[in-house]
């Protein structure tokens, strides 16, 4: 992990920093410079033991709990930043939930869960976060998306609509908040080794591999090298887009 501070100076939010993937950004971020404000849902214990490690490394970070689909508890999240730093500079939409199954078959409950958490979570967070955003002079959002938000998945219809929905969101806001040099962006991983993919059979795992070029799963880091990226300076010009980290999983 590179220890240059790109990010010395700034401020970020990552929402479901207690995940496999958010917890590669926060580290990220932290050892980059970024004061962070790690958002978790119900793993507190996790978001501790993140906290402590990169508090022992020198960083400045403290934890929230929020829940990201509740515009109230999201809008706690930013004022979390506003107070114990100052603004908000990057906001990475990191959390997100699968609650997979056939279509024909798909709860209401299901389709409702991951809408809430997976898309009304980008409204709810970015609106919150946006008047600090739009005043800092280096305004980042990064949505973690999906790549199954590109091309779909049997038995992700829910998870798919979320991801494709994001992908409306982001082009849309990168419009809206260029003129005051914001830019906004997904990140759209393909299998990712967390626990998020951990619950799937290893039958599934190798029918998968089968159709990544680079024949592994991806580590949260180097999605996390990406999210880094894109909040320095170096990615000033890039905005509006979907950048996947698939090993070519899409080709
Ligand atoms: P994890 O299951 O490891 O982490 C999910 C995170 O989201 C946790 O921190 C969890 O918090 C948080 N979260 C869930 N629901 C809520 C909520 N209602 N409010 C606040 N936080 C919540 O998943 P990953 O790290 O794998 O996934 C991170 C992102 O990457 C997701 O958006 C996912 O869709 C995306 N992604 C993942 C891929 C993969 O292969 N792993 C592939 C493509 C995209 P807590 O645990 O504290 O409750």
């Amino acid at each position: 992990m590179s220890l240059l501070k790109t990010l010395e100076g700034r401020v970020a939010i990552v929402t479901g920093g207690s995940g496999g993937i958010g917890s590669a950004i926060v580290s990220s971020l932290a050892l980059a410079g970024a004061k962070v404000v790690i958002g978790y849902g119900a793993r507190q214990e996790v978001a501790e033991h993140l906290a402590d490690t990169l508090t022992s490394q020198g960083a400045n970070v403290v934890i929230m709990q929020a829940d990201v689909a509740s515009t109230q508890e999201a809008k706690n999240l930013v004022d979390k930043a506003v107070e114990s730093f100052g603004g908000v500079d990057i906001l990475v939409n990191n959390a997100g939930i699968t609650r997979d199954g056939l279509f024909l078959r798909m709860k209401e409950a299901d389709w409702d869960a991951v809408i809430a958490t997976n898309l009304k979570s980008v409204y709810a967070c970015t609106q919150a976060a946006s008047r600090y955003l739009l005043r800092s002079s280096y305004g980042r959002i990064i949505n973690i998306g999906s790549v199954v938000g590109i091309s779909g998945n049997v038995g992700q219809a829910n998870y798919a609509a979320a991801k494709a929905g994001m992908i409306g969101m982001t082009r849309t806001l990168a419009l809206e908040f260029a003129g005051r040099k914001v830019t906004v962006n997904v990140v759209a991983p393909g299998f990712i080794q967390t626990a998020m993919t951990d619950v799937l059979s290893q039958e599934d795992k190798d029918r998968l591999l089968g159709d990544v070029p680079l024949k592994r799963l991806g580590q949260p880091e180097e999605v996390a090298a990406l999210v880094r990226f894109l909040a320095s300076d170096d990615a000033a010009y890039i905005t509006g887009q979907v950048l996947q980290v698939d090993g070519g999983l899409t080709l």
